[in-house]
């Protein structure tokens, strides 16, 4: 088989190395790839959002097989060009998306088929009717940016004036572009967060094994939000009577309400949940997978994912074929000095080959590049310090002892990776 991955991060790293240890896969190509993934693929100057160029691209190649990392190409509409050509291609249609793309489509799909989510107070197009609605609502109150927005398009307000200040810079000011042309108002929740990641052909799903991410970017979930310092996986994450409830409230539900709206659903879909004192509820949908959690569910699968791939695009998902590796994993992300505010680029990446002897270890590259023979830093997330163990402790300390033979100048990341507040989920399942 010849793949063709789009996307040029930490979670594309992880698909294209796994994907590589496949018997079946002969040749993969990356759009645009990056400096860690250059070693295991051939990477192509084409950006992930470029639905025309990477057309042109496939047109000539004929990958057997495309698999979508990032949202944008999906909300571009790349499966569907891609699937009026019969061409195989893993991530859902334009229309699917949408439950990623805009928020208030995502709530309108809730509301219809009655899944337990966040009471709305209405979607509002122009600031002044949000700050009316803002006068008869409970805080705090979560005010979303309808499209996307980079991570930055959510706050939970606390009081007016926090409100109406950030409305007033997505409304009125743009700072978020054409995201900020509608917002959503609902209800806080309360409760810990969790997310569920299933693979579906559109009939069958299969949930992948549990992970959570941390979002803050120092020790502590303290400082400002970033994409992701770290993830862990470990089955205990997910106590079974929780799991059985997510799956009978929300997954197949979710599934069902797409399949009967005439939204056919394939790739993978990943569900953020609240557990709240009431059960979980649904926080937002995105259309692939999570970054950095893929990384710590790559690292233990146990399966050929280009079989199971190539199966989900044909419509024909065989969930028994996926088998986990037993233990627990760890994914503890290498960040810039100054991420996520400004930082510079172009520093040198030392301590690369001594940090993969650790047994167990894979360095997942996010930001970097090559120059000459060297590797140096090219984003805010550098490196995702991947490592598998029995224990959820042992993964970690491969992890950290990997870390710590890494160095590029302004170097950072987080000591408390696997060490979540909400380690107290065995409660909320049981
Ligand atoms: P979203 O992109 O919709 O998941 O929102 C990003 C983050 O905002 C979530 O991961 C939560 O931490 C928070 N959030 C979103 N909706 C709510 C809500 N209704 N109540 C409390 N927190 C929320």
């Amino acid at each position: 088989m010849k793949v063709l991955v789009i996307g040029g991060g930490g979670r594309e790293h992880a698909l294209v190395w796994k994907l590589k240890q496949s018997p079946r896969v002969e040749k993969i190509w990356c759009a645009p790839g990056n400096g860690g993934i250059a070693e295991d693929a051939e990477c192509v100057a084409i950006e992930a959002g470029d639905v025309a160029g990477l057309m042109a691209f496939a047109k000539t190649n004929s990958p057997d097989l495309t698999v979508v990392g990032p949202e944008l190409p999906l909300v571009n509409g790349i499966g569907d060009v891609f699937g009026e050509r019969g061409w195989a291609i893993v991530g859902p249609s334009k229309q699917a998306a949408q439950l990623e793309g805009s928020k208030v489509f995502s709530k309108e799909f809730l509301q219809l088929h009655h899944l337990p989510t966040a009471t709305t107070y209405g979607a509002f197009e122009s600031a002044k009717e949000a700050y009316r609605a803002l006068k008869n609502i409970k805080w705090p109150v979560v005010i979303k940016a309808d499209g996307l927005c980079a991570g930055k398009g959510v706050l939970v307000a606390q009081d007016f004036d926090e409100a109406r200040d950030f409305i007033e810079r997505v409304m009125e000011k743009n700072e978020l572009g054409t995201g900020g042309k509608r917002v959503l108002l609902e209800e806080g929740l309360d409760g810990d967060e969790l997310s569920f990641i299933v693979v579906t052909d559109g009939r069958s799903y299969a949930p992948l094994v549990p992970a959570r991410d941390h979002k803050r970017v120092f020790d502590g979930n303290q400082g400002p939000n970033t994409g992701g310092m770290g993830a862990y996986s470990t089955d205990d994450l997910l106590p079974e009577p929780l799991r059985e409830t997510i799956v009978s409230t929300i997954v197949e539900p979710t599934l069902k309400g797409l399949a009967a709206d005439g939204i056919p659903y394939q790739g993978f879909l990943y569900i953020g949940l609240m557990l709240t004192s009431s059960g979980p509820k649904v926080l937002e949908f995105n259309c692939r997978l999570g970054d950095p959690e893929t990384q710590a569910i790559v690292a233990r699968m146990d399966f050929d994912l280009a079989e199971v791939l190539e199966h989900v695009a044909m419509g024909n998902l065989q969930p028994s074929k996926l088998h986990w590796r037993p233990g627990a994993s760890a994914c503890v992300v290498l960040a810039s000095g100054g991420y996520p505010g400004k930082f510079e680029a172009g520093k040198r990446i030392d301590g690369l080959t001594a940090s993969e002897r650790i047994t167990g270890v894979k360095v997942l590259h996010a930001g970097t590049k090559r120059v000459g023979g060297e590797v140096v830093t090219s984003g805010g997330r550098v490196l995702g310090v991947t490592a598998t163990g029995p224990t959820l402790g042992a993964a970690l300390g491969s992890a950290y002892a990997a870390a710590d033979r890494i160095h590029f100048e302004g170097m950072h990341y987080r000591r408390d990776i696997g060490r979540h507040p909400g380690n107290s989920l065995k409660a909320t399942g049981n």
